[in-house]
């Protein structure tokens, strides 16, 4: 038996919210968050975030099990009321969509707070975007 957890993606993710000090991207999580870029902290909350998680539904990695989360913060751990597994339920990964300066093409990338640097896959062109 091995005794890694299985992880399961949550598929509801907190609404993006601004650095009230320097309008940088804050990480996709709720509660006291620290601002990456210029160290603030805030104080976020959304309910219908946490209402949503609340009841979200996934299926047990081991079994044909439909389970009610019930659990209103991600990452959380779950059991499964048929087979007794224990697994992880994570933060929705959250992408954007930017487009390319030079031939418009939507790249989708997990934005991180700050200035990135991307390249684009399709005309090579290089550009900055900042969160
Ligand atoms: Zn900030
Ligand atoms: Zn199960
Ligand atoms: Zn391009």
């Amino acid at each position: 038996m091995s005794d890694e957890i299985q992880e399961i993606e949550s598929k509801v993710g907190p609404p993006t919210v601004q650095c009230p000090n320097c309008d940088s991207m804050l990480p996709h999580e709720l509660g006291e968050i620290t601002c990456s870029v210029c160290s603030a902290v805030s104080r976020i909350e959304h309910k219908p975030t946490r209402e949503s998680w609340m009841d979200e539904k996934v299926s047990c990695p081991n079994c044909p099990k439909i389970l009610r989360v019930g659990v209103d913060e991600r990452p959380c751990a779950l059991r499964c009321s048929s087979c007794a597994t224990v697994f992880k339920v994570t933060e929705k990964v959250i992408k954007v969509e930017v487009s390319c300066p030079s031939c418009e093409r939507q790249l989708r990338i997990r934005p991180r707070p700050g200035k990135r640097s991307l390249s684009c896959p399709a005309c090579s062109e290089s550009f900055h975007v900042t969160f």
